[in-house]
């Protein structure tokens, strides 16, 4: 970890970048927008009034409950701890028992084509199926469930099943090997694995039941039944008794199924964090405060209409984001939704917007990575589909440099549609900070303001709340229901990690300012801050200044050991395609001097990288989060650390060949 001392008048974190631009909401969609201004003055008046009363309107309870917040046991928090319900019966059933069981839950399309439709009274009967099926296997309340499928309605379904016999699970994303499944079933006992034989991505179809064979294989694990999706029709090494094709039991089974009632505070899911900084930690989430607030932020910061609404979260069911907004939140609001099993660029570039066009897709939430990924590709590309559906755009899992903010706000967006920035984390299990799209004045590159019932701040070295213009650590000061519950199995980690840097305060690992009014910008992590010369530099704000040039469509930077500074900047950036790279010379060495000209006017001389590195990809997480440790070694010829949450292994050999060549 940097060292996060700093004398006392050197701040926390410098704040070196300055953006003027707002975008407040038409008026014709504040108007209509689903919470407004009052909500804040709400929540400040009774926050746990707020949230009971949230808990109430948005979820059915079995049991109503009496308490809001239990402190007695903190920083194991509990919330509406007396109330019993169902998370299963409240994403599914309520709605057909509203009468709306005819109303299309899941649009679903696969990477090759093929379509799937299934409405909310579709999906229950489905849920209901396999509830009874996998209790048949020998699964009951309280028993873990691994969970490793491809982006496919089953996967909607396994976990909906487990949650209805209060059975948590333990979602493993698809493009993890053996080995990590491995450890994740261990870590969490499970007792069943649902998987399918393969998916199909990037054109064809690859298997995932060999890394499930190779990971029971390797032993240890009180696994006894492997349930199997048939996806792709491959070949696949069958254990008999011990594996069970899905097609061959939950078809069968009875669409009666009576859900388990479970206290609030009973285990929902385990689900690893996305390893960006290191080994990933088994952070689980319990029922009522989790789907309390899912449902909730789903609603203020989306704005859903259930009727009108086609709302599409690209983000795989192995992440959180996949968990609360694709699973949880807005099955809970009955939306309508877009599922994709593939990968962006297939069978073309333009795939995501020809699926935008074909389902007329209202809103749309996505990555930083995917956002700068078609920057790189060029606008033409979008620009050849029909994107006015669009009324809403958000943003989620790192910061979005103010100039990927405005290329998707004009390209995507139609400069029509407002943004939302979300924070949060897979320990938050729900956006904790974010404009409201009704409300907020949005500015590109910042998630600006804690929603209502949040307590976020920003703190200096001593714990204290920093002032407007300055920068330090971000910290959720008040508990809130979606809060993680602890790391499986592992409370003193869990005490280590959160609560230890500021006594009684969630430590949330990132680095954060508050501009000049009071908006919350978000710097990057606390273990990615350089320190140069003294001065306590971001990466967020360099990468931003890279990315404000027109040849460059990302950017990430690190510190590396320099003996005259302590620490100095490297970059390492890819270009971007298109017209926009009409005028660049064709010699990087040019074009590396640009572009550290350019870092020193838009953000200052101390902020000039050393050495620019001019590359074709980045080192990211599967979850596509830039790996800055990784860059950093290679920046300092050490060898690289753990790459096991790396989704391209050759990425670091190419860059390492690059960085071998004289720049
Ligand atoms: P690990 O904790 O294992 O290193 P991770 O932090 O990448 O992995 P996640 O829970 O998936 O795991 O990601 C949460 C982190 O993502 C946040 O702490 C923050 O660093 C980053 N993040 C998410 N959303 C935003 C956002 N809108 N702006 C800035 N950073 C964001
Ligand atoms: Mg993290």
């Amino acid at each position: 970890m940097t060292d996060v001392q700093s004398t006392p008048d050197s701040p926390a974190l410098e704040n070196l970048l300055h953006e003027t631009r707002t975008f407040p909401p038409t008026p014709a969609f504040a108007a209509q927008a689903n919470v407004q201004a009052e909500a804040y003055e709400r929540a400040d008046a009774d926050r746990l009034g707020f949230w009971a009363d949230n808990a109430r309107a948005l979820l059915d309870w079995q049991t109503p409950f009496e308490t809001v917040l239990d402190d007695s046991a903190a920083p194991r928090y509990g919330w509406f701890t007396d109330g019993r319900l169902n998370a299963a019966y409240n994403a599914v059933d309520r709605h057909v028992a509203a009468g709306n069981g005819d109303r299309v839950a899941i649009l679903w399309e696969g990477e090759d084509g093929e379509q799937r439709r299934i409405t909310y009274g579709e999906l229950a009967a489905d849920v209901a199926r396999a509830a009874n099926a996998i209790s048949a296997l020998g699964v009951g309340t309280g028993d873990r469930v691994a969970i490793y499928l491809p982006m496919i309605p089953e996967a909607v379904v396994a976990l909906l099943a487990c949650a209805r016999i209060g059975a948590p699970h333990s979602v493993v994303f698809g493009g993890f090997s053996a080995e990590a499944l491995h450890s994740r079933i261990l870590d969490a006992e499970a007792k069943l694995v649902i998987t399918a034989d393969g998916g199909y991505r990037r054109g064809g179809a690859s298997p995932l039941k060999p890394a499930v064979d190779d990971a029971l294989a390797k032993g240890g694990t009180a696994v006894e039944h492997v349930l199997v999706v048939r996806r792709t029709g491959g070949d696949v090494a069958w254990t008999p008794q011990r594996d069970v094709w899905w097609h061959d039991v939950v078809p069968q089974a009875s669409a009666e199924h009576e859900p388990v009632w479970v206290d609030a505070e009973h285990p929902l899911f385990i689900l690893y964090t996305s390893g960006t900084t290191g080994k990933p930690k088994g952070i689980f989430h319990t029922t009522g405060g989790y789907l309390t607030q899912a449902a909730y932020t789903h609603h203020a910061v989306f704005d859903l209409k259930p009727e009108t609404d086609v709302y599409w979260c690209t983000a795989d069911i192995g992440w959180i984001t996949g968990h609360s907004y694709v699973v949880y939140g807005p099955l809970v609001n009955g939306a309508t939704q877009v599922i994709y099993e593939g990968t962006p660029d297939t069978p073309h570039k333009g795939r995501w917007w020809e699926i935008v066009q074909k389902y007329g897709v209202t809103i749309l939430y996505t990555a930083p990575t995917a956002i700068r990924t078609c920057m790189k590709w060029g606008e033409d590309i979008p620009a050849g589909f029909d994107l006015s559906s669009l009324r809403l755009l958000g943003s989620v899992g790192e910061p979005i440099n103010p100039e990927a903010w405005m290329w998707y706000r004009r390209v995507i967006g139609g400069d029509r549609a407002p943004i939302v920035d979300t924070w949060w984390q897979t320990e938050t299990g729900a956006i904790m900070i974010s404009p409201l799209p009704g409300v907020t004045a949005t500015k590109p590159g910042s998630a600006q303001t804690p929603l209502p019932g949040v307590v976020a701040e920003v703190l200096d070295d001593a714990g204290h709340a920093v002032g407007n213009g300055q920068g330090g650590y971000l910290a959720l000061t008040e508990p809130w229901p979606s809060m993680l519950r602890g790391i499986w199995g592992d409370e003193k980690r869990f005490a280590e990690t959160y609560w230890s840097r500021f006594p009684g305060v969630y430590f949330a690992g990132d680095g954060a300012k508050k501009d000049e009014d009071g908006d919350i910008w978000l710097l990057g992590r606390v273990d990615d801050v350089m320190n140069v010369s003294g001065h306590r530099l971001s990466t967020t704000e360099i990468e931003s200044a890279l990315v404000s040039h027109p040849w460059v469509a990302e950017a990430a930077v690190v510190g590396a050991a320099d003996e005259t500074t302590g620490q100095a900047v490297v970059a390492f950036v890819i270009l971007r395609g298109g017209d926009e790279a009409a005028d660049r010379p064709d010699d990087d060495a040019e074009v590396v001097a640009t572009l550290r000209g350019h870092v020193g006017q838009a953000i200052g001389p101390i902020a000039k990288p050393r050495s620019i590195l001019v590359v074709s990809e980045l080192p990211k997480t599967r979850s596509g989060k830039i790996m800055r440790r990784l860059l950093r070694d290679v920046a300092e010829n050490r060898s690289v650390g753990d790459v096991t949450t790396l989704a391209d292994s050759g990425v670091m050999s190419l860059i390492q060949q690059g960085l071998a060549k004289p720049a």
